[in-house]
């Protein structure tokens, strides 16, 4: 059997004539930059995160890049964020001048740990420099985000959520004492997503969105997105050209609608991948580690909350790189996220941050290692999947 880490086109062909006619519709409008298309698709976003607005940009990164820039980091800043994350996180915060401070995180979700976060902030001279948070919802899960807004209120901090995996996420949260559901990106002062074909939204080719309630910071990204004010030519601030393409725009609004099914398909695979895997015995020997929900288990009454998108499916495991090659060989298509932590890049060993050491982080790049979740995957592909692992532990 040969299963792909994700199939494009087994999500493409029931939408095929929808996303054509989609297409059809852009182009014969002729209006290929800004416009209806993107403020449509826009409104829905953010209605569907739980915003006021939504800021159509060209990529997660660029997302990243203008929130940073629109919240005034700038050369000499510090920003906390996570070592173990795509290499987006760490690049838009350098591009501008600003340095990283990386925490580590925790063994159970992968996320950032507020503990530590806690404990630079608490250190009056490191805590002076900060001047935002960057908390990544790894693999589509969020981070345990009411202590780090808790914090971050205390010390008068941005939190700029990079959401580029977690799209529709939920995290409990109590609200005047009640508990509810705020999905990824409604919770900081901003959130970040990505529509990069492999996100569980994903265009045909790059885009990206902010997500906010904060309306100045909104108006601020809609300049930040267009060169500054671009209608008098008064360029009071410089922005770059950070366009949601149009064509996207269209490809993406069709797929939302289905995005929650998408969701839910991807964490009944799970579901039947952490049974298979009890039944072959592999957690109990200590074999795997699934990954966990941490939120879960909150939502005994409703099981229909995303807390977990399963944008990717990681386990861990000792011998990662020899089950790696094994699955790779017998057609199962795996794949490490990621093989080291930021700090441990070429691009930054001239810095301080290079020498420190997260041990998490490091333990997770060493152990971790996704398997095909993609919503179509089929019963028999998942007993597929864990009857190999299963072989190559019996080898
Ligand atoms: C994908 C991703 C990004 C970047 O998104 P692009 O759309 O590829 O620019 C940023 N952060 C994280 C955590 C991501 O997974």
């Amino acid at each position: 059997m040969n299963i792909p880490l994700l199939d494009i086109k087994a999500q493409l062909d029931p939408l095929y004539n929808e996303i054509m006619a989609a297409i059809k519709e852009t182009v014969d409008s002729t209006r290929y930059i800004m416009g209806p298309k993107i403020e449509a698709f826009e409104k829905n976003v953010a209605s569907y995160s739980g915003t006021t607005d939504a800021i159509g940009v060209s990529s997660g990164t660029d997302a990243l890049l203008a929130s940073l820039m629109a919240l005034g980091v700038g050369p000499g800043d510090q920003v906390l964020t996570t070592p173990y994350t795509f290499f987006a996180t760490m690049g838009s915060i350098l591009r501008l001048g600003a340095e990283p401070v990386f925490v580590d995180i925790e063994s159970d979700s992968f996320n950032i740990d507020p503990k530590l976060v806690a404990d630079i902030l608490s250190e009056k001279k490191r805590a002076a420099k900060i001047k935002a948070i960057v908390p990544v919802h790894l693999f589509g899960q969020c981070c345990d985000m009411a202590p780090l807004l808790a914090l971050a209120k205390q010390h008068n901090l941005p939190v700029i959520e990079d959401a580029a995996q977690a799209i529709g996420a939920s995290y409990p949260m109590m609200v005047d004492g009640v508990l509810t559901w705020q999905r990824a990106g409604s919770m900081g002062d901003c959130g970040c997503f990505s529509f990069f074909p492999s996100k569980n939204l994903g265009g045909m080719g790059d885009g990206g969105m902010i997500v906010t309630s904060d309306s100045l910071l909104a108006d601020q990204l809609r300049v930040i997105r267009v060169h500054g004010d671009i209608l008098t030519y008064d360029h009071a601030v410089i922005g770059g050209n950070f366009r949601l393409d149009v064509i996207q725009a269209a490809v993406l609004d069709v797929k939302l609608h289905y995005l929650h099914k998408w969701h839910a398909a991807r964490r009944s695979n799970a579901a039947h991948y952490n049974e298979l895997f009890k039944q072959a015995g592999l957690v109990e020997k200590g074999l795997i580690v699934p990954p966990k929900a941490v939120y879960q288990e909150k939502a005994a009454e409703n099981h229909e909350v995303d807390f977990h998108i399963y944008n990717q499916f990681v386990i861990r495991t000792h011998n990662r790189d020899a089950l790696r090659n094994f699955l790779l060989e017998q057609g199962v298509g795996v794949a490490v996220y990621y093989p080291a932590p930021l700090h441990k890049q070429k691009c930054v060993s001239h810095l301080p941050l290079s020498k420190c050491s997260y041990a998490e982080a490091d333990k997770a790049a060493a152990e971790t290692l996704a398997l095909p979740i993609y919503p179509e995957l089929t019963a028999s592909m998942r007993e597929y999947v864990v009857d190999r692992i299963t072989a190559f532990y019996k080898s």
